[in-house]
């Protein structure tokens, strides 16, 4: 039986499993047996590669997934967490106590945005919202208790490109800690090789890929991680965001395919967004070379990924995107439904679903229009049908 041995890394592993497997097997326990209690006593003192204690401080799987996660970032480690919120709500509450303050985007996702604006500030811990490009602005809000610069690489729902860069440049001149959520952009951006200090995901998204699951997980350096996981007073330790060693199992699984789904995300994406911008459509989607965007994306991005597989349209009110996101689920174009990074196309209208937990105010500030309709592109193999769909229904609504 092979032996854990740290010289040969986890990726060894990932290809050949412990037992001559191709996928490593799933961790079945929630707690470890030691050959002596001194053993036991030493694995709480610190911890020991290759030894476990319980499942919800680490077991085998979950070290195998965070393993490839922290590669996939190019990251010291990682760990995985039972959710998106989990992993940003446990890396906000492991760097800020009471008194301590947050820069953070205001075109973030809307959990995000409510955690922050509604939740933490119970625990003493308070966020100033900005235009995170204004990166003038966002230097002008720091002072002695701010400790975090928090933004989405690609921001939800209007598409905005971060210039992370510029953002940890200001947070390394005052020590503070520069968080990526890079949950719309795995592959095509590396928060990490751009100076983020610590990067975040919701895996129920893009890197699952199968809308069959919540999960989470945090990128960053060996430092931070064990800090996480401290058993006295660790964020991911204490407050328990565990994810279940059998997902951990089919989500690492599903990861092997995330360089070509999100392939063909981006080439389906970008076909739809120059149809929609031919027909004159209002258009959000960082690939096309009228977007503001484009250029910081182009000197930003990784090659050979595409620009991503979300994109925005906006129909100019609430009705009638109802009425068109009703037809499009009728002909089959995708499903009515939250969420992205599924192989199907998902539609929604984020002022009244994702980012509803944004007030009116905040949503006309970041300009975000009734009439928006998020679609979260497939990777269906022949996308001019969904286009032809597409049009046809904004037709019967007398858009086009
Ligand atoms: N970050 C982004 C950009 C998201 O879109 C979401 C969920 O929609 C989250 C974080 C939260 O992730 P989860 O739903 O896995 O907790």
């Amino acid at each position: 039986m092979k032996k854990f041995d740290p010289s040969t890394g986890i990726h060894d592993y990932l290809v050949f499993g412990e037992f001559g497997d191709v996928n490593p097997s799933i961790t079945d326990s929630s707690t470890f047996t030691f050959h002596n209690p001194e053993k036991m006593e030493e694995v709480f003192d610190h911890e020991i590669e290759g030894c476990f204690l319980y499942s919800r401080h680490w077991n085998p799987i979950n070290k195998y997934l965070s393993n490839a996660l922290a590669r996939l970032e190019d990251t010291e480690s990682a760990q995985v967490t039972s959710s998106g919120m989990g992993a940003i709500s446990s890396t906000i509450l492991d760097i800020c106590s009471a008194g301590d303050e947050v820069i953070s985007g205001r075109t973030v996702y809307g959990g995000t945005y409510a955690l922050l604006k509604n939740f933490l500030p119970k625990l003493g811990i308070t966020t100033k919202f900005t235009d995170i490009k204004n990166t003038a602005g966002v230097e002008s809000l720091i002072n002695d208790k701010t400790k975090i610069i928090y933004a989405e690489s690609i921001s939800n729902p209007l598409l905005e490109v971060t210039d992370i860069p510029a953002l940890s440049a200001i947070a390394k001149k005052y020590g503070i800690k520069l968080i990526i959520d890079n949950t719309f952009s795995p592959m095509i951006l590396s928060p990490s090789r751009l100076g983020a200090d610590i990067v975040v995901h919701s895996m129920t998204k893009y890197i699952n890929g199968s809308s069959d699951c919540v999960a989470g997980c945090i990128c960053s350096s060996n430092d931070f991680i064990h800090t996480l996981t401290d058993i006295n007073a660790g964020a991911t330790m204490l407050l328990g965001p565990v994810l279940d060693s059998f997902r951990a199992a089919s989500i690492l699984k599903n990861l092997h395919t995330l360089h070509i789904r999100i392939k063909k995300h981006g080439e389906n994406a970008l076909f739809l967004a120059t149809e929609f911008e031919k027909l004159g459509l209002k258009v959000f989607y960082p690939g096309l070379k009228s977007n503001k965007d484009h250029d910081l994306l182009k000197s930003l991005m990784n090659e050979g990924f595409g620009y991503g597989g979300m994109l925005a349209l906006d129909v100019k009110s609430y009705e009638n995107a109802s009425r068109v996101m009703t037809r499009m689920q009728e002909e089959k174009v995708g499903y009515l439904a939250v969420s992205l990074g599924y192989f199907k196309t998902l539609f929604s209208s984020p002022g009244h679903s994702t980012s509803s937990e944004i007030s009116e105010e905040e949503q006309q500030k970041m300009g975000l229009s009734d009439g928006l309709i998020r679609f979260s592109i497939g990777i269906d193999n022949d996308i001019t049908l969904a286009f032809e769909r597409i049009k046809k229904c904004l037709k019967e609504i007398n858009f086009l």
